[in-house]
């Protein structure tokens, strides 16, 4: 059997979490292939390594001083060492990075340098053999990651080497330059190579127990899900439940590999094991959690007899393209197509599409209006449950709270809602006390 064990940031912050993680990893033999993040935070006051980083490229692309801020770096790596009192010596790595700073500078390979160092640090805790994913994990040109040649290296690789550490966030890019993931981006990592060397299982170890049905924040102690399928843990996690990189779910989906997130700060608790199908249990409540997102906007087109013009929707959909913005959902009426835009891909391009939407498409109205929040019901079992949606309007309905756009997804395993920004938490907190607080009606 064999185990791929990621740990995030918070897990390898400081020298007493690199010794839960010890624990955990030599209390197991096949926990075989190990990936760790980048030094996180466990205090809120305190910073996580790959922040530093990226101020420090800021700085170091600008010309501007960067000694206090590679100090602060080193002292985070230092502290780890003399605490443990490790023989290891990262002086000359330190060197190897500040000389890349003044030649080969690129903001992957700055980042990039949290999730090495860390990696040599905790191989030779552990007494493992180090690897650097420049070796293991390929980019195709196109930033995709390179499945054939990745998959290949690291079949040989698991042939010959186990009980290996190999830092993760970062591969080799198309130029043979390092590149990254996005932010969180380890979860990738760690997914990929547990699809590469075909592991039974793979850990996900960060700080928290599980995958909770709901966000703490908004719902006071909601339980944990203890099963969940790879579908509902994307729409969760793209939703906003962030415990797992949404991207994380692909390589292992493919081999049917099981992902457990599990707790470093109390490993002697169950975490959440997401797999690939489970059977509906008709006692099981008919959703598994409820997520969502603030901060979008909706472009309105009105046009009489617009659905009688076959390229009307085209030749939005063209502006939107040419402008790169995605539009997430697009609820439509016979007259009227309305596009559910996050702000992010708006920024400083709002006016722009507008007139050229105006322009191309040639609209009788057009209206754009922001503070759209879109809450998310998920659930393998509503297809075979009736009266879930009713259950949700008539919540929302009861608590005074709006519905501005309804999206069901065709594999009916969520709901999506809008709603003004300030019904955000409500809408969230009362959906999921009906579903689990409340005695069914
Ligand atoms: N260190 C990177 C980040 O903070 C990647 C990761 O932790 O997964 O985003």
């Amino acid at each position: 059997m064999t185990i791929v064990a990621k740990f995030g940031g918070s897990s390898l912050a400081n020298a007493s979490q690199f010794e839960k993680v010890k624990n955990i990893v030599l209390s197991n033999p096949e926990r075989k292939y190990i990936v760790p993040s980048a030094p996180g935070r466990v205090h809120k006051d305190e910073q996580k390594v790959t922040d530093l980083l990226i101020l420090l490229y800021d700085l170091a692309v600008r010309n501007l001083n960067t000694r206090e801020i590679l100090l602060m770096i080193k002292d985070r790596y230092q502290a780890i060492i003399q605490d443990l009192e490790l023989s290891i010596d990262l002086s000359q790595e330190f060197e190897t990075i500040e000389k890349n700073l003044l030649s080969d500078l690129t903001l992957d390979y700055v980042l990039s340098r949290g999730e090495y160092l860390n990696g040599k640090l905790l191989a030779h805790y552990l007494g493992y053999e180090f690897m650097d994913p420049m070796e293991l994990i390929y980019f195709l040109p196109d930033g995709r990651v390179d499945g054939k040649r990745t998959y290949a290296a690291l079949d040989a690789m698991a042939k010959e080497h186990q009980k290996v550490v190999i830092p993760g966030f970062y591969g080799c890019g198309a130029d043979g330059k390092v590149k990254t993931f996005s932010r969180g981006g380890s979860d990738i990592t760690g997914s990929i190579i547990a699809c590469g060397v075909s592991a039974n299982l793979y850990e996900n170890w960060t700080d928290v127990t599980g995958f909770l049905a709901a966000d703490p924040r908004i719902v006071d102690k909601p339980h944990q899900i203890n099963f969940i399928t790879y579908p509902e843990l994307r729409e969760l996690s793209y939703s906003g439940a962030s415990i797992l990189h949404e991207e994380a779910v692909f390589p292992v989906t493919n081999k049917g590999i099981p992902i457990e997130i599990r707790n470093t700060n109390a490993p002697e608790e169950e975490g959440t094991y997401i797999i690939q199908d489970i059977l509906d249990d008709p006692k099981e409540p008919p959703i598994t959690g409820v997520a969502g997102r603030k901060n979008f906007s909706v472009i309105n087109l009105q046009k009489i007899r617009m659905s009688q013009d076959l390229s009307f929707l085209r030749k939005a959909l063209t502006v939107f393209e040419a402008n790169d913005v995605f539009p997430e959902h697009i609820p439509s009426s016979i007259d009227s197509l309305s596009f559910i835009i996050s702000d992010s891909y708006l920024e400083n391009k709002r006016e722009r599409i507008i007139s050229e939407l105006k322009t191309f498409c040639a609209p009788d109205e057009i209206s754009i209006s922001s503070g759209i929040a879109l809450v998310t019901i998920v659930g393998r079992n509503m297809k075979n449950r009736v009266g879930i949606s009713s259950k949700i309007f008539t919540t929302l309905a009861d608590n005074n709270i709006n519905i501005q756009m309804i999206v069901q997804g065709a594999s009916e395993i969520n709901i999506i809602i809008g709603v003004r920004e300030e019904d955000f938490a409500p809408a969230q907190k009362v959906i999921y006390e009906a579903f689990f607080q409340k005695e069914p009606k």
